[in-house]
């Protein structure tokens, strides 16, 4: 029954992959028409969204390998999925076309010092708010929640969390999902990106892959006769959107921005033009934390 269950998402997560490859779904995005051409007077002078606004440039670092929630292909300006719609979002408050932000391709490892160095304004990438992690970053948020699962080739004797035990398990460095399968007793191998991971699953070197739901969801709807998602979450991620924390005062924009989102529609549109692709109902959206 959970077999079938599971099968039956994978094989409408492929609808992901059709959305995320298409070029034109950029221009059907649900947030594009909603920059505001008065961005900087909206804001106090010394601000950190005024000095943007100004501007006219913002850097957002987004994944770009994660169907769903940050993929782009080579040669698409605009990359497409969850994390980059909230991010248009953002963007557009402050005055700014998703064809006029520098989307730069993020890691899981590189988060921090891309916000603590100033390399990137935002970080939307399937990044999960730690007490750890907002010591050194801020993180505003939650916009979505998803949980842990793991990844195998069709087959594996892997049917849930409880078999990892003593397996070769890999994941990314700098995630949290490496730390986590550490403690339910597989052995980690930790990797760059989730694609170099999902490489050594089909290549039989490692028994399983290891991250959030929502990544993992993309990767087995790319290759559904040889991959599959199994056994039930086994964490909870609460997805946060980074910002540096010398500039506070970005903390409460973001939540009113997404709020705002969440109140008119256009996070549901979101979500059904991005992970909703896969089949997944379009949840409720999760209550943000309040900023500090
Ligand atoms: N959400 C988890 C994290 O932030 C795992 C996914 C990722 O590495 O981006 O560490």
């Amino acid at each position: 029954m959970k077999r079938t269950r599971i099968a039956v998402i994978a094989a409408a997560a492929a609808l992901i992959l059709g959305a995320c490859g298409n070029a034109g779904e950029e221009s059907k995005s649900p947030v594009d028409n909603k920059v505001d051409s008065n961005a900087a007077s909206n804001f106090a002078d010394g601000s950190r969204m005024k000095e943007i606004a100004e501007a006219g440039k913002v850097k957002i670092g987004v994944k770009f390998d994660q169907p769903g929630l940050g993929f782009k292909r080579a040669g698409v300006a605009v990359p497409t999925g969850l994390d980059v719609e909230m991010g248009k979002l953002i963007a557009a408050k402050l005055g700014i076309k998703a064809t006029d932000v520098e989307w730069v391709e993020t890691i899981s490892d590189n988060r921090e010092p891309f916000l603590q160095k100033g390399t990137v304004d935002f970080v939307l990438a399937s990044y999960s708010i730690t007490d750890d992690r907002r010591k050194v970053v801020g993180q505003a948020g939650p916009y979505y929640v998803t949980g842990q699962q793991l990844l195998v080739k069709k087959g594996s004797d892997i049917k849930n969390v409880a078999d990892v035990k003593g397996k070769e398990v890999c994941s990314v460095t700098g995630s949290t999902s490496l730390v986590q399968v550490e403690a339910k007793g597989a052995k980690p191998r930790g990797f760059e990106t989730y694609s170099q991971c999902r490489d050594q699953v089909l290549d039989g070197a490692v028994s399983a892959m290891t991250t959030d739901g929502s990544i993992l969801l993309g990767y087995a709807a790319e290759n559904p006769d040889e991959l599959e998602v199994v056994g039930e979450p086994f964490s909870e991620e609460r997805y946060g959107i980074g910002y540096n924390l010398d500039k506070p005062e970005l903390c409460k924009f973001i939540v009113d921005t997404i709020k705002e989102a969440e109140d008119n529609g256009d996070w549901a549109k979101a979500f059904e033009a991005t992970l909703g692709k896969s089949g997944v109902k379009t949840p409720t959206p999760p209550a943000m934390d309040a900023c500090a």
